[in-house]
């Protein structure tokens, strides 16, 4: 990990160290890379983490019956409470049945898009973590609900991020 990444995570977690009530992931180019096919490097390694401690995982992606096919080819569906694949924009109503009124601080949203899925999180009153990782990497926050509660450049961080919360 490169050190200034480190020293960052560090202090975010300064800033928050409770577990997570649950996580909700994005699908494409979080977990799965529908260039290749594959599952992104270091999904199953979080997954698994997440399960051993407990915490439910809800994935919300954009698609339909191929996505969930695809979900079902690479075997992670076994980690998931919940799949959900819409093919409108991503927005409050998808979210909403999953984030306890009570707890929202405690849901935390992973993606790749700050202006898509983590905007909505972020409206919906949850934390929100940013892989800032290939495609839309480059694509900034252009207002508050956009900007992300933290930041990480692979899942590996994100594994990092979630093993340190107690
Ligand atoms: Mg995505």
């Amino acid at each position: 990990m490169h050190p200034q990444v480190a020293l960052t995570l560090r202090f975010q977690h300064i800033l928050y160290k409770k577990m997570p009530k649950l996580v909700i992931f994005d699908w494409k180019r979080t977990l799965y890379d529908p260039d290749t096919k594959k599952l992104i490097k270091g999904a199953v390694s979080l997954l698994k983490l997440l399960k051993a401690k407990s915490i439910p995982v809800v994935l919300v992606g954009k698609g339909k019956k191929d996505m969930a096919n695809e979900v079902k080819k690479l075997q992670v569906g076994n980690f998931l409470k919940k799949i959900v694949f819409v093919d409108t924009e991503k927005n409050v109503e998808v979210y909403k049945p999953f984030i306890p009124l009570n707890k929202k601080r405690e849901v935390f949203f992973v993606g790749d898009r700050v202006r898509s899925e983590l905007e909505v999180g972020k409206k919906l009153g949850a934390r929100t973590v940013w892989l800032k990782q290939g495609k839309f990497a480059n694509e900034l926050p252009q207002n508050k609900f956009q900007k992300p509660d933290f930041t990480i450049s692979s899942l590996k961080e994100c594994l990092y991020l979630f093993k340190n919360f107690k």
